[in-house]
């Protein structure tokens, strides 16, 4: 059984030394961090990582991003440490950016996917901070979905994902931001983003001027994938989903309501949509870190509620939008542009 810790009535501190325990058994915990809730084990510990995979059906070259509360704790895992990784991490940990590095010996090969680098980052939430602390080593964490699914914003999400394969939830409410960390690849040259996410590019580029967005974080590279989530379909409801330029949602409106489908519409700005009772709608007033706040939440309503199909207006490619433009191309089974 799954044991259920509400932040809300145990406080911050107690739901964290019980999930904390549960990490040092070598138990696997979901947990909020500022933009997902993740599934966490033991870094350190090859057969605590094993059960994350087991529990989400994750392929296993998929590598996990490893957590810290510290920066001092990256010295254990990563070696080779340029002076930028340091500026990097003073100016934006913690928060939504994860830095990937040489490995050390003493992180095992299935936290990496076989690689020799390693991800890390430090989560900006004080419930993760503190269950990080008492653990006293390293999380591991991917999101806490099943593999494929939208990643889960909600203890709720969690639980219809994943049930009882998991030892604890602790239940800390929605997550702030509501998209994955930016993964940026130092090993890469020029230094390189491998997914946006919730560090805007930005942002990065104030600090690293020269560095890039990796094509295939766009979808648009074919070769042997630097980052191996990016080869695998992500994110996706369980309906289909179809992605849209502006120019043509009038087109694809009126072709899926002619065929009777019942629609959910997802798109950055509101517009009226003259009383149409096939349509549910879900808009962000034009902005865009609402929009990714709401994003994985809206795809899962949209499935409740029994939508026949999903179509998202691609948003512009600013700021959160690349990070939300990444995720529905992923999630996407037909894109229009
Ligand atoms: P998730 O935590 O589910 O959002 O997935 C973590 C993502 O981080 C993976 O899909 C990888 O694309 C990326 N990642 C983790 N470790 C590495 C690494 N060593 N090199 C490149 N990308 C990585
Ligand atoms: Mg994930």
């Amino acid at each position: 059984m799954v044991l259920i810790l509400r932040v809300s009535e145990l406080g911050i501190d107690k739901a964290a030394k019980i999930a904390a325990k549960k990490i040092k058994q070598g138990g696997i915990v979901a947990f909020p961090t500022e933009t997902v809730y993740g599934l966490g084990a033991n870094a350190l510990d090859e057969f605590a990582v094993n059960k994350i995979f087991r529990a989400k059906g994750r392929p296993p070259d998929n590598p996990l991003i490893v957590h810290v509360s510290s920066i001092d704790q990256v010295d254990i895992l990563w070696r080779d440490i340029p002076e930028v990784a340091y500026t990097l991490m003073e100016r934006f940990w913690p928060g939504p950016l994860t830095i990937v590095l040489p490995k050390r010996e003493i992180v095992p090969y299935n936290v990496t996917g076989g690689l020799d680098t390693v991800a890390v980052r430090m989560p900006k939430n004080e419930i993760a901070l503190k269950l990080i602390e008492y653990s006293e080593v390293p999380i591991a964490a991917p999101s806490a979905n099943r593999s494929g699914r939208p990643s889960p914003t909600r203890a709720e999400d969690v639980l219809e994902d994943l049930g009882n394969s998991v030892d604890v939830i602790v239940d800390g409410g929605k997550t702030e931001i509501g998209v994955e960390s930016t993964v940026l690849s130092l090993v890469h040259d020029p230094p390189a983003i491998l997914r946006p996410g919730g560090l805007p590019l930005e942002e990065i580029k104030k600090v690293i001027p020269n560095v890039i967005v990796h094509p295939a974080a766009l979808g648009e590279f074919f070769g042997r994938p630097e980052s191996p989530g990016m080869k695998y379909r992500h994110y996706a409801p369980s309906v289909p989903l179809v992605l849209v330029r502006k120019d043509f949602l009038d087109y694809i409106l009126k072709k899926e309501l002619s065929k009777g489908k019942k629609i959910g519409l997802l798109l950055l700005e509101c517009l009226k949509i003259s009383n149409e009772k096939n349509i549910l709608l879900k808009c962000f007033d034009g902005n865009l870190r609402i929009m990714a706040k709401e994003l994985f939440s809206a795809l899962r309503e949209f499935e409740r509620l029994g939508v026949d199909i999903i179509i998202a207006v691609e948003p512009p490619l600013e700021g959160l939008g690349l990070a939300i433009y990444n995720r529905l191309k992923k999630a996407a089974s037909e894109i229009i542009s």
